[in-house]
């Protein structure tokens, strides 16, 4: 990883929700992010790197209280790690470049991938395409 830091640093970066989700691997509410909403074209940025994970092009609205997408936003960025949590069988997505928890992939999503990223708000920063 190109970013390592301590979690000491983590916890001085990230809002205390923020370090929750992406540090502890914890969840928002569904319905509570502000980018659940979002609709303007644009990027997704992970909040712990700035690296560009998603994009507007690919999101779409699942209904379940997160943002969805169906695809990240360049192969590699996102990675896959198998998370048997809560009694479930999850893939768990990860931030490549820092390591921070984003949410879960599922195979339901729509086409042409059949993927659902379903990823906190609060992991992300959107930057509207000016
Ligand atoms: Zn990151």
């Amino acid at each position: 990883m190109t970013n390592e830091k301590t979690e000491q640093e983590w916890r001085e970066l990230l809002t205390a929700d923020a370090y929750r989700v992406l540090r502890e691997k914890g969840t928002e509410r569904p319905f509570s992010g502000e980018l659940l909403d979002e609709l303007r074209p644009g990027d997704y940025h992970c909040k712990g790197c700035d690296a560009w994970l998603f994009s507007s092009n690919t999101k779409f609205d699942a209904g379940c209280g997160w943002p969805s997408f169906y695809a990240q936003a360049a192969a590699g960025n996102v990675i896959y790690q198998a998370d048997h949590s809560h009694g479930m069988q999850r893939t768990e997505i990860i931030c490549k470049q820092c390591g921070g928890h984003l949410g879960h992939v599922f195979s339901d999503g729509p086409e042409p991938t059949g993927q659902r990223y379903c990823v906190n708000s609060i992991a992300l920063i959107f930057k509207p395409k000016a």
